[in-house]
C-alpha cells in the first residue's frame, strides 16, 4: 500500500493540484477512514479489464469516470450507481465513454455499491490564512447548501471538540435516531473528524479537503466521495 506522502508527491510531480476521487479515497483509507472497496482501470485497458474489476469487487457496483477534466461528476453523467450485472456494466461503460472528455489518462473507478445510509454527512478542511488548518462538519444535502448548518473548529481537535461539533448543528437530530431509525455511529463520525483535522494539520500543503458525502450507519461510516486539493506551488 502507498503512503500518504507517496500519493501527495505523485500529484505534485505531475503538476496537479487536484487529486482524483480514487486517489483522495486511497489516501483517506491509509489514515484509517473506511471507504467502499475500489479498483482503478485506465480506459485504455479496455472493457474486458473493467468487467474483470467489476466481478472482483462483486455486483452491485458503482462506476465513475475519473479525469482531471471532470470536477462535479454527477453533473457530467460520470457516476453510474447500482450496476447489477455484466450487461449493466457494459451499458454503463458505453454511457461513460459518450461523455465529452478529452483526456488520454482517463480511467474508470469501480467501487462497491454502499448500502443506503442513515444519513449523509459532510466533513471538510480548509487552510485559513489566520487560523491555519480548520475542519468543518455538516449534514449532507440542503442542510449544508441552503441552511448553512455547519460547525467549524481549528485543527487538530480533541474528542471533546469533535463531540461538540456534532452536537452544535441543528441537523444533529437526524443522527440521533429520527423516524424510527437507529442512531448513527457517533464514535465513527468523531474518529473521522479527528483524522481529517489531523491530516490537514500535518499537511499544510493540503489546501482543501471535501468528503462529500460520508454515509453514516448504526455501525460505522463510509466515505463514498472525496476530493483533496493541494496548494498551488506556482509562483
Ligand atoms: P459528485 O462528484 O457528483 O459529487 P459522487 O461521487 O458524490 O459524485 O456521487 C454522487 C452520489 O452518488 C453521492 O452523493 C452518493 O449519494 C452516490 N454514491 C456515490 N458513490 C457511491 C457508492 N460507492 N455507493 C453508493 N452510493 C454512491
Ligand atoms: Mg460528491
Amino acid at each position: 500500500m502507498a503512503t500518504v506522502e507517496e500519493i501527495l508527491s505523485r500529484a505534485k510531480n505531475d503538476n496537479r493540484t487536484v487529486l482524483t476521487e480514487f486517489e483522495s479515497k486511497e489516501l483517506l483509507n491509509i489514515i484509517g477512514i473506511p471507504i467502499p472497496s475500489q479498483k482503478l482501470v485506465p480506459v485504455s485497458e479496455g472493457l474486458e479489464k473493467i468487467l474483470e474489476a467489476c466481478s472482483q469487487i462483486g455486483y452491485p457496483v458503482v462506476m465513475k469516470l475519473m479525469s482531471d477534466k471532470i470536477v462535479h461528476k454527477s453533473d457530467s453523467g460520470a457516476v453510474k450507481l447500482n450496476i447489477q450485472s455484466e450487461s449493466d456494466a457494459k451499458s454503463a461503460f458505453n454511457d461513460l465513454m459518450s461523455i465529452e472528455c478529452n483526456d488520454d489518462q482517463k480511467a474508470i473507478s469501480i467501487q462497491q455499491m454502499a448500502k443506503p445510509p442513515i444519513a449523509e454527512i459532510i466533513i471538510g478542511s480548509l487552510q485559513d490564512p489566520q487560523f491555519g488548518a480548520t475542519v468543518m462538519f455538516g449534514i449532507g444535502g440542503i442542510l449544508v447548501e441552503v441552511m448553512k448548518d455547519v460547525a467549524f473548529r481549528i485543527a487538530p481537535i480533541s474528542d471533546f471538540d469533535a463531540d461538540e461539533m456534532i452536537h452544535d448543528i441543528k441537523g444533529f437530530k437526524i443522527l440521533d435516531g429520527y423516524r424510527g431509525n437507529p442512531p448513527a455511529d457517533l464514535d465513527a463520525i468523531k474518529d473521522t473528524l479527528k483524522k481529517v483535522a489531523q491530516l490537514a494539520y500535518d499537511h499544510p500543503e493540503i489546501a482543501e479537503m471535501d468528503l462529500n458525502p460520508l454515509f453514516t450507519y448504526a455501525d460505522g461510516i463510509l466515505a463514498v466521495d472525496a476530493r483533496i486539493i493541494l496548494k498551488s506551488t506556482k509562483v
